[in-house]
């Protein structure tokens, strides 16, 4: 039957003409070429994971390095002076005295008239030491002149000692005292090395200090006379004995201490016997 005249029939019948649909599009077909060609989504297991876009690089500049700081300045102080070598004193006679009649190592320097050195054989048993140069010793430049040398040498006399023979006499600092002060501590400190090779050369059996000054400074002591008065000392590396007595101008104006002067000196010339150095008192 032809189609329109079965429309037709089925229309009077009142029946609904069913007519054939266009067949569907295959998915294929509605895919693009380029999807066609790809793996059928059945056959892929997990679904990819999206990949995520490739972040663009970002060039992250290096810090530029920045110079380094320079220290911060230090408060530094100076740097302190190098200390000056210990003064080393002429180590033969001849030099040693050209040395104290030129020196200059202090103040005393600029106000004596002349330098003391000392007097006496080279060799002398016994070394008498004074404070300093009084008004007569700057005078002639010769330690224990005047009234008190003159009492010194008389002391001596009585066992057996004179300055020309077997007695050295010599002071502690080589220049006078303006005034007949005390020496000062860093006027003895300059002119130790002087009596200090005086006592090498001469290599005395006894040194006998006469007065305070003369002991505490010989000593390095603060004590006072009635104290180092008594004990016998030693003195350097040698280790010399030392006594101490009564200054001579302090005798003169304290003749009631002359007995315990007397004491000191007959001591004096026991010690001086025992070390082998024995004269006629
Ligand atoms: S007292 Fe001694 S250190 Fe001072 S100037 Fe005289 S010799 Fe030199």
């Amino acid at each position: 039957m032809q189609s329109h005249r079965r429309a037709r029939l089925l229309k009077a019948l009142d029946l609904e003409v069913w007519t054939q649909r266009a067949a569907p599009r295959s998915i294929a077909a509605e895919a693009s070429p380029a999807e066609a060609d790809s793996a059928p989504p059945w056959e892929v297991g997990e679904p990819a994971a999206p990949s995520l876009p490739t972040p663009p690089r970002v060039v992250v500049p290096r810090p530029t390095p920045r110079p380094a700081a320079a220290p911060a300045p230090l408060n530094l102080l100076p740097e302190p002076e190098p200390a000056a070598p210990p003064y080393v004193a002429p180590a033969d006679w001849a030099g040693l005295a050209e040395a104290v009649s030129t020196c200059s190592r202090c103040k005393l320097c600029k106000t004596r008239t002349r330098t003391v050195f000392g007097v006496g054989p080279k060799n002398a048993p016994l070394l008498v030491i004074g404070e300093g140069p009084g008004a007569d010793e700057d005078q002639q430049g010769e330690p224990f002149v005047g009234k008190a040398g003159k009492l010194l040498d008389e002391m001596l006399r009585s066992i057996g000692r004179t300055r020309g023979s077997n007695a050295y006499i010599a002071n502690v600092v080589k220049c006078r005292p303006p005034g007949n002060r005390d020496p000062e501590s860093d006027e003895v400190a300059a002119c130790r090395p002087y009596l200090d090779r005086q006592i090498e050369l001469i290599q005395p059996k006894l040194i006998l200090a006469l007065g305070r000054i003369a002991a505490q400074r010989l000593l390095g002591s603060d004590a006072p006379l009635s104290k180092l008065r008594g004990p016998l000392h030693a003195y350097g590396a040698a280790r010399t004995p030392v006594l101490i007595s009564y200054h001579p101008a302090y005798l003169l104006r304290s003749p009631s201490e002359k007995a315990k002067s007397w004491a000191d000196l007959k001591r004096v010339h026991r010690l001086l016997v025992e070390a082998g150095a024995a004269v006629s008192a």
